[in-house]
């Protein structure tokens, strides 16, 4: 297990992941949940916590975590609904998640959702956790891009599997479709990122046909690629290691596990 005090990171950056200077935000966004000029300095933060991260490369590594409220997808297996489906929380001025973040002593800082690309603000947020010397995570579906810079782009593609039943969700099942997979901003995230990996969530071995054409569209190395079962159960996690991690082995993919589930079960604040 890796801890936060052994992780070393650089915020040095290169032409290729340096933003530029005009704004860019590319991807579907609400007009119900986009930030505004008049509220530049809050986000709708729906929990912070300090936890161990339990999915990835960082997995192990004690970390703050700030859940934004609010989603452009609707993921039928979300399992952050407070975050997407029925977004809950408050608005926090930027300067005191700051504030919160640097207390806790860690060296690290996940922003996550819902989706964290949402509001503008989070470049803001982004921008000053760095600056404060934080590794910035930032755990998003790549379906917007904005001009900032992060540490770890922590990508998970949504894939078919994701869409919301079209009869019981008609409208978000349309959106969802529409809006799930955009290669070029997901490309981009990566692009403008010191570093990257790419989760898919994974029921069953018919997925792999779109997981290897994203895989190849995004261009992307096989063992920066994190397959991860459905399932928020132990028992579900063990009976699809069984046969998705010999699979992975094979393609070179890297089987992640949801450890979080393992050492805290599914529950908010972990
Ligand atoms: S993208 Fe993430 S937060 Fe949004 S609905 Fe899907 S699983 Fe939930």
């Amino acid at each position: 297990m890796e801890s936060s005090s052994q992780t070393e990171f650089s915020h040095a950056e290169s032409d290729r992941t340096r933003g530029t200077s005009h704004d860019v935000v590319r991807g579907t966004i609400d007009d119900a949940t986009r930030g505004t000029s008049h509220d530049v300095a809050t986000l709708k933060i729906s929990e912070t916590f300090q936890s161990c991260q339990g999915e990835g490369k960082l997995t192990g590594t004690d970390s703050f975590f700030i859940r934004t409220s609010g989603c452009n997808l609707r993921c039928h297996f979300c399992d952050t609904p407070y975050a997407s489906w029925n977004p809950t929380g408050d608005q926090l001025p930027i300067d005191q998640l700051v504030a919160m973040a640097v207390e806790t002593g860690l060296q690290h800082v996940v922003l996550t959702g819902g989706e964290p690309m949402l509001p503008i603000q989070i470049t803001s947020l982004c921008e000053l956790l760095r600056d404060a010397g934080m590794h910035v995570t930032i755990e998003t579906a790549g379906t917007i891009d904005r001009e900032l810079v992060c540490d770890l782009a922590s990508i998970s593609p949504k894939l078919e599997n994701s869409t919301p039943d079209s009869q019981q969700h008609p409208r978000w099942s349309e959106l969802h479709q529409q809006r799930r997979m955009p290669i070029e901003v997901m490309r981009s995230v990566i692009d403008r990122s010191i570093d990257h990996q790419i989760k898919f969530v994974v029921t069953s071995l018919d997925d792999f046909a779109e997981i290897n054409s994203v895989v190849r569209q995004l261009d992307v190395d096989a063992d920066a690629v994190w397959i991860m079962p459905e399932g928020v159960t132990i028992e579900a996690m063990d009976a699809a290691a069984s046969w998705l991690k010999p699979y992975c082995d094979d393609t070179g993919y890297r089987y992640c596990d949801r450890m979080q589930i393992r050492w805290f079960g599914n529950r908010r604040g972990t």
